[in-house]
């Protein structure tokens, strides 16, 4: 390769907000950048253009894109806008008219033509050099992996059906090559994520999809057995308690997938999740986590709760903490609720929770579910866990029950080095609120 000879490659800056929905857009958009020979550059200012993949959930990550688009404005002058946020364009030109372009989410192609007209590509075959599973914005040995898009739900505080479309699954063998490419590419975690994991494949209504030696239905419990046989750590996310969900735990149990569910329940009181227009009967549900638990003793369950839903009264925030003390949930976020704009809620007619409530609701929810899980790390101390790590120094891992980003870590001691994506086991010593201390045998 004759070096001196070759021009500099393009650099693009990329910011990624929101959610890891939106890390795996930025990613293809990335891989695309690479396989093209555009480089990454480290700062806005040192870039040809810079590529802002937006949020628009609420309305404090609107104001984060907003100010991160600014930000890519003030310090470079080329900016493409992505994501979310981009299926409201007019917000975007309103407040920055100079933006070049402005696509929607999983607008991969329109994305790319922008950069090319600002960024010419350099056809140079020296840096068509992409690794085969693409480019990862996690750590090497975790990956996230989509397995559909949009959503047929309609829960009235969200408008990501509307910004992504119904329901659209991939074939079962396509995601199945991603997964093992992934695992060859030295992956030991995929964290399966979409916006309604349990509805996969009720679009292709469960068609087969050949891969390798035989035909692999786009059902969610066929795909969880089959990414479950691939010797490597699975983690659901974002599961809708549908019923057919019950058909994962004995995968579960059986250590095929990893025992941890993450189902945003949203609220307890039925009629707030009546207004949400999500399940409601909260009964079953507890009887469902019953379930759940007797068929695999070691589940964690992650949710997420929105407090402050306009009509909300006092008792049915009393009832969502009553709740959860019989649900004795793992992990638990929770959000003030803000309107979003486009959001059926705002059209509902109810009575607004005025924001000094919601504080203090939020505030008195937190404290309650602390103790909560405070409780039950406690029970853990003593007790021996696999432990993934994820930072050599100072050194850092996850049991199954702990998700990257949003769960708690185990601080590690150990004797000898170890390296990110190594498991060991790791017997517990100490724990706070969200954190767990222990050694490595
Ligand atoms: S399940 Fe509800 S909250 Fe989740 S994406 Fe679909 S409509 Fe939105």
């Amino acid at each position: 390769m004759n070096e001196p000879l070759r021009k500099a490659a393009p650099k693009i800056s990329f910011v990624s907000l929101g959610c890891p929905k939106a890390l795996v857009d930025s990613e293809r958009i990335i891989t695309r950048l690479r396989a093209e020979g555009y480089e990454l550059a480290k700062t806005h200012a040192g870039a040809d253009a810079v590529i802002v993949n937006t949020c628009g959930f609420l309305d404090s990550a609107k104001a984060e894109s907003l100010a991160a688009i600014g930000a890519a404005l003030d310090a470079n002058g080329k900016v493409i806008v992505t994501g979310c946020m981009g299926a409201q364009p007019g917000t975007i030109r309103a407040a920055f008219p100079e933006v070049l372009s402005i696509t929607g989410p999983q607008a991969y192609e329109s994305t790319m033509a922008a950069v090319h007209e600002a960024v010419p590509a350099p056809h140079d075959p020296f840096v068509d050099l992409v690794p085969e599973q693409g480019i990862k914005l996690t750590p090497r040995h975790y990956a996230y992996l989509k397995i559909s898009e949009g959503c047929n739900n309609r829960c009235s505080f969200c408008i990501i059906p509307q910004l992504r479309g119904r329901l659209v699954s991939r074939p079962a063998a396509e995601v199945l090559r991603e997964a093992e490419k992934l695992v060859a590419a030295g992956v030991k975690e995929i964290l399966v994520i979409s916006q309604d994991t349990g509805a996969y494949g009720r679009d292709l209504s469960y068609a087969e999809s050949a891969f390798g030696d035989r035909h692999v239905r786009a059902k969610f419990i066929d795909l969880m057995r089959e990414l479950g046989s691939l010797g490597i750590w699975v983690r659901l996310h974002y599961v809708y308690p549908y019923p057919h969900i019950d058909e994962v735990l004995p995968l579960m149990a059986e250590g095929k997938i990893l025992p941890y569910l993450d189902v945003p329940f949203q609220h307890a009181s039925p009629d707030v999740l009546r207004a949400m227009r999500r399940p409601g009967d909260q009964e079953k549900t507890l009887a469902r986590i019953a379930t759940w638990r007797k068929l695999c003793p070691d589940l964690t369950l992650r949710s997420t709760f929105i407090v402050g839903f306009p009509g909300e009264s006092e008792e049915d925030f009393q009832f969502l903490l009553d709740w959860l003390d019989e649900a004795r949930l793992d992990r638990v976020g929770a959000f003030r609720y803000e309107p979003v704009a486009g959001a059926p809620a705002n059209d509902l007619g109810l009575e607004p929770v005025p924001q000094e409530v919601r504080d203090a609701r939020y505030d008195r929810f937190m404290r309650h579910q602390q103790a909560i899980s405070t409780r039950l790390l406690k029970n853990k101390i003593g007790r021996h866990f696999q432990v993934i790590i994820d930072r050599a120094g100072p050194l850092e891992g996850r049991t199954k029950g702990d998700a990257p980003e949003i769960d708690g870590k185990v601080h590690v001691a150990s004797r000898r080095p170890l390296r990110p994506g190594e498991i060991v086991s790791v017997k517990i010593e100490r724990a706070d609120s969200y954190d767990l201390f222990g050694t490595a045998a």
